[in-house]
């Protein structure tokens, strides 16, 4: 009797999720077909990624920050990247995983993820922070914890629409190192960073960014990014 219970037991949980799987079958989150895992991105979407190489982007005359990124700007990815502007953060999540998997040999030695600050009243508007969502992810995969020394303390309008250099314009001064970040100045000297984000364009964020994470002590910045567009 007891083998009965439990053989129908487990037919009722097979017929269950085959209910499931056909009433909502796993979806590609790139090009809605039939993928193995829910909201991810299947092989073929994948490999349509074009790949890019490392680049050096020069902060100060002296000093300069590695910039890795899972792809070029277009395609599925640019896609994943413009459902923030849609306030659907699923994008971001599937970025933070692909991020996680493709860096997680390079990044063993960094101390500490610094998300890309958004402007409190554009996170407020949007609901998320889609550089904050990539960070913890990539924080869980990696095991390196998250730090936010720095506030955006200037609204910037949208970036896409500007020239390089009105870009910069735009950017400088538009963040300010935070009292903590101040107080606690030697828990970053001599320590490696990672800032994290979905794009980088002209790298004028990152620039501006980099500039005061120097001028805590931090030894070297590295940027890791879903997509580039230089
Ligand atoms: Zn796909």
């Amino acid at each position: 009797m007891h083998k009965f219970i439990n053989l129908m037991r487990i037919t009722i949980k097979k017929i269950a999720k085959a209910i499931s799987l056909f009433l909502f079958p796993p979806l590609c989150i790139g090009c809605r077909h039939y993928s193995e895992k829910r909201n991810q991105l299947c092989t073929n979407c994948k490999n349509s990624l074009e790949p890019v190489v490392s680049h050096e982007l020069s902060i100060t005359n002296t000093r300069s920050a590695t910039v890795y990124a899972c792809a070029r700007y277009s395609g599925i990815i640019q896609k994943l990247i413009r459902l923030k502007n849609y306030k659907q953060p699923q994008g971001s999540y599937v970025l933070g995983t692909m991020m996680a998997e493709q860096f997680h040999t390079i990044m063993h030695d960094v101390d500490y993820i610094i998300p890309v600050p958004l402007h409190w009243t554009r996170r407020l508007w949007r609901g998320f922070n889609q550089a904050e969502i990539i960070a913890h992810t990539c924080s869980l995969q990696w095991h390196i914890p998250i730090s936010c020394p720095l506030v955006r303390i200037k609204k910037t309008p949208q970036l896409t629409k500007l020239s390089k250099k009105d870009r910069a314009v735009v950017l400088s001064n538009c963040f300010a190192l935070t009292s903590k970040a101040l107080r606690e100045k030697k828990c970053y000297k001599n320590t490696t960073v990672a800032i994290v984000d979905d794009l980088c364009t002209s790298g004028a964020t990152v620039r501006e960014m980099s500039i005061l994470l120097y001028s805590l002590g931090v030894k070297e910045v590295r940027v890791i990014v879903a997509a580039r567009t230089c």
